[in-house]
């Protein structure tokens, strides 16, 4: 169907044009029969006036040229008198009357009407000339004669006319219809266009939505799948671009004490931006609501994004579950936002916001299920998880891994002094002076109460004890002033074991660095010791717990002889 329904009309006006003209054609030859013959009666009255006027004398040559005389009387119209009998009596066509004497005319119908004293008229061909004529009679009577008489004229003349108004009628239907055939066309050809050009483009504008669609849903996964902040950032950088285009974004975190906002996500370039900011330098977090920077009404970059000067930017809040996260910010260099992109950044940014949150709060969990409170070192959970780990890895890459185990001398002794708070305080200032104080691949943990472990990846037994030393002079050197009162020394005694020299699972290694710990409690304190075999089979004796870990041990070595780190000391 389609297109081609726009030529129906033209048809109907096509079957309709060829009805009203073969209407028009019929209507038109009864009218010019009708008029020729209104026209023929009139000249007919005309004549018969004439011969009434002038009465003529009867004899058939006197009237015949009477009636050739006649004005009326030309080439294509002529009159004939009639007897009462039908006889013809004279013609203005003829002109001998010799020609007439036998002329009878054969009954024609219009010269039986006009005898009987009616108007006759009729259409035929007349065999003196044989073309199609139409005659006209009527009764007349004038001085010594009565009959009838007929004028006729080829209808030929009529004919004609009728051919010369049907073709100008038609041609003007023709063109009308030819006409409106070819507006139809151009017009259809057109909307064609135009349609089909609006079908592409919705086509096109469906096609950006799903893909849109797709990208959205594909982040808002990723999003709930990640770990951490350096995945989401990963995910972000690779999806929101193909979402908002080339432009340059960052999303900014509000810290817990909520006075301050830190760029933790980027993408499409460097970002321009401040990395911090406080909340008063963002409109979007001032107002509540979004803040394009420079729009058609104003001009008001926010002071975090001074670096951009007055070019196009916008700050999106990051809501979720009722609190403003973050922001979100885009930075379109020398474009404008148009509002479909403006859509795409909020929808975004919902996601985003739910997702960072979770992130967030994940994190925090996560932390908070690792870390140790008071001092923010991690937790014995941790150690427990990651010291597997570390041991496996040293094992691959068959290095030394020392655990030193720190108990702080006469701890107690604060708590009970200066009070719990001090106690604390110690504990921290500790806690930070050894964060200080280790390598960067180093694990500190608070194992308990006042008891610390240090769990040294890529250290042999020298190198600890080295470390460990280093450490009980520095603790040894350290002021603990707690509120402008000094708490006095504090002394450190710390015990090493190494992997594999020593043994090779965490709780032997856990335990000899305790026995380490006692042994060197018991030589004096404030020094750091490496447990050595000796040291385990003084103990056994005292501590059910120390021989059973010197039995395994001893296992163990004698199952893989190589690694005899117990023989090495003996
Ligand atoms: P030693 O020299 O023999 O190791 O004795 P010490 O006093 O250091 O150790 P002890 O095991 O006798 O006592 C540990 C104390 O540590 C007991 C406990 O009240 C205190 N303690 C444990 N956890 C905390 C804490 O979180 N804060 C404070 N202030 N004290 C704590
Ligand atoms: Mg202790
Ligand atoms: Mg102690």
């Amino acid at each position: 169907m389609g297109k081609r329904v726009f030529y129906i009309p033209l048809a109907g006006l096509l079957a309709l044009s060829i009805s009203a003209f073969l209407v028009f054609s019929s209507v038109l030859h009864n009218w010019l029969n009708d008029y020729s013959t209104r026209a023929l009666e009139a000249d007919l009255n005309g004549m018969i006036q004439s011969l009434k006027q002038q009465n003529p004398p009867t004899q058939r040559e006197s009237l015949t040229l009477f009636l050739q005389q006649q004005r009326l009387a030309y080439p294509t119209r002529h009159f004939s008198l009639f007897s009462r009998h039908g006889d013809l009596v004279a013609s203005s066509r003829l002109n001998s009357v010799g020609s007439m004497t036998n002329s009878k005319a054969d009954n024609p119908p219009e010269i039986n009407s006009a005898t009987a004293g009616n108007i006759g008229s009729n259409q035929r061909i007349n065999p003196t000339d044989n073309q199609q004529t139409l005659f006209v009679a009527k009764p007349i009577a004038f001085e010594g004669f009565q009959g009838a008489l007929r004028i006729s004229t080829p209808t030929e003349v009529i004919k004609r006319i009728a051919r010369d108004l049907e073709t100008m009628v038609a041609g003007l239907l023709f063109t009308i219809v030819g006409g409106m055939a070819l507006l139809a066309r151009s017009l259809i050809y057109r909307l064609d266009r135009h349609l089909h050009s609006e079908q592409e483009q919705l086509e096109q504008h469906v096609e950006n939505r799903t893909r849109e669609v797709e990208l959205l849903q594909r982040l808002a996964n990723m999003l709930a799948a990640c770990n951490s902040l350096s995945e989401a950032q990963q995910v972000v950088q690779d999806i929101v671009p193909r979402i908002l285009g080339d432009i340059n974004g960052a999303v900014s975190l509000m810290r817990s004490s909520r006075n301050q906002l830190e760029v933790k996500l980027d993408w499409g370039g460097d970002w321009p931006g401040a990395n911090t900011f406080a909340p008063d330098e963002c409109w979007a977090l001032r107002k509540g609501k979004f803040h394009l920077a420079n729009d058609k009404y104003t001009t008001l970059p926010c002071s975090h994004m001074r670096n951009v000067g007055e070019e196009q930017t916008l700050c999106i809040p990051l809501i979720a579950h009722g609190n403003t996260i973050g922001m979100m910010h885009l930075y379109m260099h020398n474009q404008n936002f148009c509002e479909e992109r403006m859509q795409l950044a909020f929808t975004i940014c919902e996601q985003l916001g739910l997702a960072l949150a979770n992130l967030t709060l994940q994190e925090k969990l996560r932390d908070q299920a690792v870390r140790d409170p008071l001092t923010g070192l991690h937790n014995r959970r941790f150690l427990e998880e990651s010291i597997d780990h570390e041991l496996m890895r040293a094992q691959r890459n068959q290095q030394n891994l020392s655990i030193l185990m720190l108990d702080m001398d006469h701890f107690k002794r604060f708590n009970d002094n200066f009070g719990h708070d001090a106690g604390d305080y110690v504990l921290k200032a500790l806690s930070s002076l050894l964060i200080n104080g280790v390598r960067g691949e180093d694990i500190v943990c608070r194992v308990g109460g006042e008891e610390l472990c240090i769990v040294m990846p890529d250290a042999d037994g020298d190198r600890a004890l080295q470390a460990a030393e280093k450490l009980c002079h520095q603790v040894r050197d350290l002021h603990l002033d707690f509120h402008g009162q000094s708490l006095g020394k504090l002394t450190l005694l710390i015990g090493i074991s190494t992997f594999p020299e020593d043994a090779e699972d965490y709780q032997s290694l856990m335990k000899m660095a305790d026995v380490a710990i006692y042994e060197a409690k018991e030589n004096g304190r404030d020094h750091a010791r490496h447990c050595n075999k000796q040291t385990m089979q003084k103990h056994q004796a005292v501590s059910p717990q120390v021989a059973e870990t010197l039995r395994a041990i001893s296992e163990k070595a004698q199952d893989s002889p190589q690694d005899g780190a117990l023989d090495k000391d003996n």
